[in-house]
């Protein structure tokens, strides 16, 4: 969440208008516009519980959808807020960029709230957010996915500990790569930190997008190996 003192500065510097379409709010509590809200917030869709994926009415989903049936995935599951697509996709591709940051902490308040049911139910102890390499963050200046994950343990007051997992080395970009590509590309990227106390933890561990599942796995993994013992996944969008 936005500290009290730089939230009431920019309503004082900027007139109370929508962070995305810049219609006037008048005296809403929210960032977006109605609209905006309904459009960033509302699935139709029915979703895999192992990997999040829109899957059909009334498909069988005990074992997992025909996406991730041969997965092997180190996180128990995953929620999503929606699919990668309409506003709430062009609110992650903005996200990306140095200026996107109160963007993001707008979503991830908006994403706190809306789902906030959803994530008490899973019961996670600590949030820790997927890192960026060093590099990657310095370019961008922030880490989309830590201001979402703060904005989550905010909401449900349990601690964030963007520090407790460590990119340790730089990957490719994973939009070319097959799902194949993607495994080895991100293999033993994420370590966990030794002064960071996940033995017997649950983890909610958020990212903003997930696609083929490997990132999100090979954080998963490597949180358990630091002695967390179970891995929840929470994303924006699946793409
Ligand atoms: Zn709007
Ligand atoms: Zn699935």
């Amino acid at each position: 969440m936005l500290p009290d003192l730089a939230r009431g500065l920019r309503d004082l510097v900027y007139p109370n208008v929508c962070v995305r379409c810049q219609s006037l709010l008048g005296d809403s509590v929210n960032d977006f516009c109605p609209t905006c809200t309904h459009s960033i917030t509302h699935d139709p869709h029915r979703t895999c519980p192992r990997c999040a994926s829109t899957v059909a009415e009334f498909a069988d989903v005990a074992a997992g959808c025909p996406r991730c049936r041969d997965d092997r995935f180190h996180f128990d599951s995953v929620i999503r807020l929606g699919e990668y697509d309409g506003l709430l996709r062009d609110c992650i591709l903005s996200m990306k960029h140095r200026a996107g940051e109160t963007l993001a902490e707008c979503v991830g308040l908006l994403w706190a709230k809306h789902q906030e049911a959803c994530f008490r139910e899973i019961g996670a102890d600590i949030v820790i957010p997927v890192p960026l390499h060093w590099w990657r963050r310095l370019r961008r200046s922030y880490n989309q996915s830590e201001c979402l994950a703060s904005a989550v343990a905010d909401q449900l007051k349990v601690p964030h500990l963007p520090s407790a997992l460590k990119r340790i080395r730089p990957t490719k970009s994973q939009v070319v790569l097959t799902a194949a590509g993607r495994r080895i590309n991100m293999k033993g990227a994420f370590r966990a930190s030794s002064r960071a106390n996940l033995a017997g933890r649950k983890v909610l561990l958020v990212d903003d997008v997930l696609t083929t599942g490997s990132t999100a796995s090979e954080a998963a993994r490597a949180l358990k190996e630091g002695g967390a013992t179970s891995v929840f996944v929470a994303i924006l969008a699946h793409r």
